[in-house]
This record gives C-alpha cells, sequence and structure tokens, in this order.
C-alpha cells in the first residue's frame, strides 16, 4: 500500500514514510492510494479472532514496508491485557437490546486515545531504530492526545516529545496526568489561548519545509495517518462483537472533535465492513454537526469556540474532515483543493445538493448537538436506568446515539474516555465522585513540570531550536 496526497501534489510514498510524518507536503492529509476491500468471506475469517490478531490482519492490509512478522509482534506487544486492562482490550457492554458501549478507555490515559498511541510508540521506535532515525514530535492537545502520546512515547529511544496544550484549559486530572511525567524526552508547552491556535502553530512549523527537515519534526496529533490505522481495528472488533451474523448492518456513534475516530469508522466501512450509519455526536462546537445536517463546512475562529464540560470535543476546525471529503468527491484533488482555498480563505465551503445527498445516503452519515444540561441529563439518566458511568464526551454519544437509534440495528456507542478524568462534572451530574484506578489515587499531588509560551510561532521555534541543538 502507498500513499497519496488529499491535494494531489504527493509522489506516492510507503508506509515507514508517511508515518513519521505530518500533513504531506503540499498542506493536504495522507490517504491509502486505494481502499483495501474485503470479502465476506475476508469478514468471516477474521470474525473470531482476539483483538492482536484481528488488528494484525487490518494494519497489514495499510503498511508496505515492514516485514510481517515484525509487525505481527508489534501489534502483539501493544494490544496485552496488562497495558488495556483485559483479553477482550475493547470490552462491550450492553445497556438494552441493541444498544452498546464499547470502552476503547482502558489503555495508561483512560481515553480511546491510547488504543491509536500505544501502537504509534511501538511502530515508531521499531522504524526509528531500523533507520538509524530522530524524531522530534510536535503536537497540540486540547486533553486526551498529548496525554496519550506522552505515555506511549516516554522514554523511547530516538524521541522527543513537545506538546502544546491550552493554558488552564483542561481538567486538573489532564493537566496532572501530562505534567507529572519527568521523563527527560517529555516537553509540555502551556499556550496562553484556546486548542486551536495551538493546533495552528503546530501547523504552521509543519508548513515551514526547511525547519521541518533541519529539526526532524514529526507528529503524533490527529492527522497522523498511523492513529487513523490502528483506530479502523476496533470497528471491526465491535461489530464482531455485536453483530449476530457476519454481514448484518451496525450503527456506530462517536463523540467527534477532529473527525479522526469517525474517519477511521468511514475507512473500515469503505473496506467492506457491515457499518450502515455512522453517527457524528458533537457538543456546543458544533461545526460537524452543521457540516453534516446542511452539507455547510463553516470552521470558526477562536472567539466562537466555547469552553464546554466535554473539552476534547472543543474544536471548531475538523482536520480529518478532508480524508472524508476527499472520498466523497471520488478521490478528486482538484475540487478538493479548491474547496480547502475556501476554508484557508476564512469563508468555509457548501456541499452540492448531489453531494450532501450522497454523504448521507451512499456514506451513512448522521450527526447531532449536545450541550452542558444534556451531558448531565444523560449522564445521570444512564446511571439510574443502567448503573453505568458514562463521561461527558460519551453522554454526548449517547444522545446522539438515543436521537438516531432504529430498534432493529445494533447501535454502538464508542466509550471515549472513563468518567474518572472528568471528576466535576460527573459529580454535577450524579453527586458522586467517580472511581478512579488504584494508581491514579493521588496523581493531582506529583510535582508538575512545564514551560508557559504565548500563543505566538517563533516563540515556539526559539524555544524547539534551543532544546533540539542542546
Ligand atoms: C479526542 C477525543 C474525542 C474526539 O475525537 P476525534 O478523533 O478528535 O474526533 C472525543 N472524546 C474524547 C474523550 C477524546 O479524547
Amino acid at each position: 500500500m502507498r500513499y497519496i496526497s488529499t491535494r494531489g501534489g504527493m509522489p506516492p510514498q510507503s508506509f515507514s514514510a508517511i508515518l513519521l510524518g505530518g500533513l504531506a507536503p503540499d498542506g493536504g492529509l495522507v490517504m491509502p492510494e486505494v481502499c483495501p476491500r474485503l470479502t465476506q468471506a475476508d469478514l468471516e475469517r477474521l470474525a473470531p479472532l482476539p483483538y492482536a490478531e484481528l488488528a494484525f490482519e487490518v494494519i497489514r492490509l495499510f503498511v508496505d514496508d515492514i516485514p510481517e512478522a515484525d509487525l505481527k509482534a508489534l501489534v502483539a506487544k501493544t494490544y496485552t491485557a496488562e497495558v488495556f486492562g483485559s483479553a477482550d482490550i475493547t470490552p462491550i457492554k450492553t445497556l438494552a437490546p441493541n444498544l452498546h458501549l464499547q470502552q476503547l478507555s482502558n489503555g495508561p490515559t483512560l481515553a480511546f486515545k491510547d488504543m491509536a498511541m500505544q501502537l504509534l510508540g511501538n511502530l515508531f521506535e521499531y522504524v526509528l531504530a531500523r533507520d538509524d532515525k530522530e524524531i522530534n514530535i510536535v503536537g497540540a492537545t486540547s486533553g486526551d492526545t498529548g496525554s496519550a502520546a506522552e505515555y506511549a512515547m516516554r522514554g523511547k529511544k530516538g524521541v522527543n516529545v513537545f506538546m502544546l496544550s491550552p493554558a488552564g484549559k483542561m481538567s486538573p486530572f489532564q493537566r496532572a496526568q501530562m505534567f507529572s511525567l519527568q521523563d527527560a524526552n517529555i516537553h509540555n508547552i502551556a499556550v496562553k489561548s484556546m486548542f486551536d491556535a495551538c493546533q495552528d502553530m503546530v501547523k504552521a512549523i509543519n508548513n515551514d519545509a526547511a525547519f521541518k527537515q533541519d529539526y526532524k519534526i514529526g507528529a503524533v496529533n490527529s492527522i497522523n495517518w498511523g492513529r487513523v490505522v490502528a483506530q479502523i481495528c476496533y470497528y471491526f472488533k465491535g461489530y464482531f462483537a455485536v453483530a449476530k451474523t457476519v454481514g448484518e448492518p451496525v450503527d456506530f456513534c462517536v463523540p467527534s472533535g477532529n473527525f479522526g475516530n469517525i474517519c477511521a469508522g468511514h475507512m473500515a466501512r469503505q473496506m467492506g465492513l457491515p457499518i450502515r450509519r455512522l453517527i457524528v455526536a458533537t457538543n456546543e462546537n458544533d461545526v460537524l454537526d452543521e457540516f453534516f445536517s446542511s452539507g455547510g463546512y463553516h470552521p470558526r475562529g477562536l472567539d466562537r469556540t466555547f469552553e464546554t464540560s466535554s473539552p476534547s470535543m472543543d474544536i471548531t476546525k475538523a482536520s480529518n474532515l478532508e480524508r472524508f471529503v476527499f472520498d466523497l468527491l471520488g478521490r478528486d484533488a482538484g475540487k478538493l483543493s479548491l474547496l480547502w482555498k475556501g476554508i484557508d480563505a476564512g469563508i468555509g465551503f457548501d456541499l452540492s445538493a448531489d453531494d450532501f445527498a450522497k454523504m448521507r445516503e451512499v456514506y451513512g452519515f448522521r450527526s447531532s448537538r449536545s450541550t452542558h444540561q444534556d451531558r448531565l441529563d444523560n449522564i445521570r439518566s444512564v446511571f439510574e436506568t443502567y448503573g453505568v458511568e458514562i463521561d461527558p464526551h460519551t453522554a454526548d454519544g449517547y444522545k446522539a446515539a438515543i436521537e438516531h437509534r432504529d430498534a432493529n440495528v445494533a447501535m454502538v456507542i464508542l466509550e471515549t474516555a472513563l468518567p474518572a478524568k472528568f471528576e466535576d462534572t460527573m459529580l454535577e451530574a450524579i453527586g458522586q465522585k467517580p472511581q478512579r484506578p488504584a494508581s491514579l489515587q493521588n496523581l493531582e499531588d506529583l510535582p508538575q513540570r512545564f514551560d508557559v509560551l504565548e500563543a505566538d510561532v517563533a516563540a515556539l521555534k526559539a524555544y524547539l531550536v534551543e532544546r533540539i541543538k542542546a
């Protein structure tokens, strides 16, 4: 499998070459040249496999330059009961007939990002050692990406992590999780602005080709293709866990921000997994709900980005959407580049009526938005009805799932974080603090290590130069 850019300006590259990069050199996102297709017989063969074997069978279709035995060992070492808490890796909790939660948050940082990031840590270490290279990961996080990346990369040889986060905007738990890491290869940078400003700074670094090359800059934020590939696997696992026969349709509902998680669902569907609907759940930052319900994609500025109680979804410019729109437009890079010119000019774009219909009818997308009150109501209602605590992001997913639910079709809601990460909202919703794994009992009391920067690209460059040269 080789990789091309959504903007059409990159000669095909191997998996390892794009794994260590961020944006394609032409500013687009990388996509597989063709999407692998599985037959009914393939699906039946995969259905009974345990997680790591299933993941290997999916991932190998996207990797062209790592020997299969090595890849298999890397995947097996990643998805273990020791790291993810159970042999199932992503256990299903059934709430009601045809209504399921797929638990993706039992990794080291208690959010679904670990599912991809733990694999990336092992892939990076392997490829860097093989090619005798080093990489400096510069990323932006609104909470969960950063900690997942840092826990996956800490102590890994050849890797430094520089993680930007919006100062004061993460939950105390999220902050403590990241800032308490004392590993020498981990650098936390609190930026005096919102998440999107952090993301823009990372983009600016990546758009400076000379700087990127001189300082060996790479990325693990949600545009990284390796993450999407790793995420595709749990759609297969969830599908096989709830489908009574291989071939029947299943709906997935996904709490969404940067569109990375649900983009993997789109890929799984393109590969032939019988997903009927992909439901995009947003919070008050509803730019994606607007797109999927009207066909108008109009990313918003910082002045129109709200701080909400599902903070990992406080995103008003969804980077991975470009991957889906590329497919929607029949992989026409020229057409896509034109639309994204509209975005760079700050006006966004509106789909044609045909493309809008195709998005819903051919690709199966639906969407919803929720508010803080909805989250409180749904956390309480799920707790009272099923005795299950869900976190605020998963509550956004629950609301969307209920709105779009068809009683005859299995619905899988992706649980994207554990409630323990969001104590204040849980307390407000159900009057009690969520349980916390014993190992994280006194997390907030640990000494924290971080630096503060203005939302200024020059300041970030100076920071990196100082530390990478030294
Ligand atoms: C990152 C994150 C999301 C959003 O996922 P995207 O891939 O950015 O759409 C939702 N919930 C939680 C808890 C997250 O950490």
